[in-house]
């Protein structure tokens, strides 16, 4: 068994190595293809996407029992919609943007050329494992790139249907897949790549900009973290609650950007407990384990590294207002809320991604935003209050890679809108233009028409020449 799997890493290697040279050769065909052409691209992939929607449902399914018109929502739609959105803009976004001349180069014009930056690789997590893989390439083939994706091994069914996709729209000079782990990951990330857009954990993203570093591929990281959310005693508690239970359990709380923590306002944390477990019970019944809408954890691992949060914070005094429950057998955490939590405890520094919610209450608005800051910069930070003092002062005084103002998630349908993090939540912007320019270089171009007063200003310096440069300094 550890023989095969040897030789067929070895077999990948080589394979890898072949088509990373391949598309270095193609590059410039791909790159000076022009706007109809990568709409063209584009909308094959959306046309065969849509045709293996069901199988894609399937294998979402199949690899976390996501329910199918979650999938439709958070996969097929994330990606159609970028399509839709990529396709109408593009020829905007390709042309190129003249920019004005200072007096000192008058005689010259200048514009800004947006040129794909080359062979690039898009490394992706499990969560969201077809539109986290497909969203970035879209971005890729707008910009003129050629790209190697690898989507992750914990989802591999998932990971079956990419490949066929991918095989079926493209030429493996222009776009391939491979399937691995971090073996794979590792031999990809030796390659000279011109970019990398790497989606998963902060610490695997060290590992990629490290990787990176030894060619000076530019990176964007697209990372996680824990994203705070605050309800203050303005805020309307049923629609907040309705809205934190959908973000919350949705994909069972496997979301980059879900609330992980909330903070509410101690005159309002009876409600909003209540509100929630209404919710709760409304999206999922009173057993969510028969329930088909709630997701599973992708795989033990993970179920068991949330499950070891609660039992930890249990142990140090946290009361569980909601679920609680496992069956360890098909990786089911019930719906949990958690109060009373210990500072110290591991659910309060550790990424949850899962469906466990603690709630701490506050008295003070700065004592949330201290909290807030003292960690690391979030991927989102989300406020429901309808108190326009306390939205100002939360965004004024915290950093966050997005935010909404009574919701959350949703900021990241929006494609005109940069989504990414900031630090330890991520670098770099993907969606929409944002995700076209991550994956181009904005090349200066000065185009001399006739001489400028630089012409002047060439050695030897003399003390004519130096007066004309104070002059320059003074008034240029
Ligand atoms: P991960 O970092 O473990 O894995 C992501 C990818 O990196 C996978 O393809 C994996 O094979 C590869 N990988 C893992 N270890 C590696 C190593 N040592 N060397 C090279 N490659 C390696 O992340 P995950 O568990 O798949 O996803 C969950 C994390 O991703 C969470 O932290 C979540 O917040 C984050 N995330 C971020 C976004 C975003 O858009 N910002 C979206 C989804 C998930």
């Amino acid at each position: 068994m550890q023989a095969s799997t040897e030789v067929s890493l070895s077999e990948q290697l080589l394979e890898i190595e072949t088509v990373f040279k391949q598309q270095q050769a193609h590059q410039y065909i791909v790159a000076n293809t022009d706007a109809s052409d990568r709409i063209k691209k584009l909308k094959r992939l959306k046309a065969v996407v849509i045709r293996y929607r069901d199988e894609i449902k399937t294998a979402l399914y199949n690899d976390f029992r996501k329910h199918p018109s979650e999938a439709d929502l958070t996969e097929v739609y994330a990606i159609t919609t970028e399509i839709k959105h990529t396709c109408r803009h593009l020829r905007k976004w390709m042309r190129d943007e003249e920019v004005g001349t200072p007096l000192a180069l008058k005689g010259s014009s200048s514009y800004i050329k947006y040129e794909p930056k080359g062979v690039v690789l898009i490394i992706a997590p499990w969560n969201f494992p077809v539109s986290l893989t497909l969203t970035p390439l879209i971005s890729a083939i707008a910009a003129g790139n050629t790209a190697i994706l690898k989507p992750s091994e914990h989802t591999p069914h998932a990971s079956s249907i990419l490949k066929k996709i991918i095989e079926e729209v493209f030429k493996i000079e222009e776009v391939a897949l491979f399937r691995g782990g971090v073996a794979t990951s590792t031999r990809l990330l030796a390659l000279p790549f011109n970019h990398i857009f790497f989606t998963g954990s902060p610490g695997v993203g060290k590992i990629v900009m490290t990787a990176a570093a030894k060619h000076l591929a530019s990176v964007t990281l697209e990372l996680g973290g824990k994203s705070p959310t605050v309800v203050d005693e303005t805020a309307i508690i049923d629609t907040a609650a309705r809205r934190i239970a959908w973000g919350k359990y949705l994909n069972n709380g496997q979301v980059c950007i879900a609330p992980d923590h909330i903070f509410v306002h101690e005159s309002k944390q009876e409600l909003f407990i209540a509100k929630v477990k209404d919710y709760v019970k409304k999206f999922y019944s009173e057993d969510p384990s028969r329930e088909s809408s709630y997701a599973r954890m992708v795989n033990s691992k993970h179920a068991q590294r949330v499950k070891s949060y609660v039992v930890d914070a249990v142990e140090q005094g946290a009361s569980v207002e909601l679920g609680g429950s496992y069956k360890d057998e098909e990786d089911y955490i019930a719906p949990t809320i958690l109060t009373n939590i210990p500072a110290q405890a591991e659910i309060m520094s550790n990424e949850i991604f899962g469906p466990v919610l603690p709630i701490v209450s506050f008295k003070d608005i700065d004592e949330v935003i201290d909290k807030i800051n003292s960690r690391e910069k979030p991927l989102a930070l989300y406020i429901f209050s309808r108190s326009k003092k306390n939205i100002h002062h939360l965004i004024a005084n915290t950093r966050a890679g997005g935010t909404c103002i009574n919701h959350n998630l949703v900021h990241y349908f929006n494609n005109n809108l940069p989504f990414g993090g900031s630090n330890n939540s991520g670098i770099g912007k993907g969606h929409g233009e944002y995700g076209f320019k991550a994956f181009s270089n904005a090349r200066s171009i000065l185009k001399q028409h006739v001489p400028n007063a630089i012409e002047l200003l060439m050695p030897p310096y003399t003390n004519f020449k130096q007066k004309l440069i104070d002059f320059t300094i003074k008034y240029f």
